[in-house]
């Protein structure tokens, strides 16, 4: 059990169970989680349930980014790009957001799809680029190869992160972890019922 900033409940820590979607910042996750002992379907990232109040001179963004659950209108991601449906960190001015997972991004990434080379979190702007993993084409922040042209859009980094892509380093963790392959099936327990017959000759007389 475990108590949390972001859920008024207690909150249990599960390390597998499938895919999800995160019941605070609303974006994909697999396996470890936190579910609450209360609330039905309640799914939480393990970094969302505890996720600060304020972000000071983090390490993507200066000033203050301060928590809120959501936003009330529509807002895009500073850094992927993509709109912000649940939990957020916002500046003063309220001209940066970001989704828990970006603001979180590491600077340097071993990424599953580019094993030879780690990349670099690049915090660009404007011009369109193209992930070379899923080939969508995109603005803003991205992780770069230092030592060759390979770029991958902030999406997929989080979907790896999550252990959401089916990479060649993902699929080994899949299997060392087993999948629930425990083993033995259940046993089926079955009751004999006696039945005395009184007709053999064991009643009273
Ligand atoms: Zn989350
Ligand atoms: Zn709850
Ligand atoms: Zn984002
Ligand atoms: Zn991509
Ligand atoms: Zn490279």
């Amino acid at each position: 059990m475990s108590s949390s900033r972001r859920h008024k409940h207690e909150l249990v820590s599960l390390s597998e169970g499938g895919r999800y979607k995160c019941s605070g910042c609303k974006e994909k996750g697999r396996n470890a989680r936190f579910t609450c002992t209360k609330c039905k379907n309640v799914m939480i990232h393990q970094q969302c349930a505890q996720l600060p109040d304020v972000y000071e001179n983090s390490i993507h963004a200066e000033g203050q980014l301060k928590f809120r659950p959501e936003t009330f209108f529509t807002h895009n991601c500073i850094a992927c790009r993509k709109e912000i449906e649940g939990f957020v960190f916002e500046s003063p001015s309220r001209n940066l957001r970001f989704h828990p997972l970006c603001i979180t991004l590491p600077l340097n990434f071993n990424f599953g799809g580019h094993i030879n080379h780690a990349l670099q979190l690049f915090k660009a702007g404007e011009e369109k680029y193209s992930c070379n993993f899923c080939n969508q084409s995109n603005r803003g922040w991205r992780y770069a190869c230092q030592q060759c042209p390979y770029t991958l859009d902030l999406s997929c980094a989080k979907l790896d992160l999550q252990g959401l892509l089916h990479s060649p380093l993902k699929d080994e963790d899949v299997i060392e972890h087993g999948d629930g392959n425990d083993g033995d099936s259940t046993k089926i327990a079955i009751e004999v019922i006696k039945i005395v017959a009184d007709l053999a000759g064991g009643g009273s007389s």
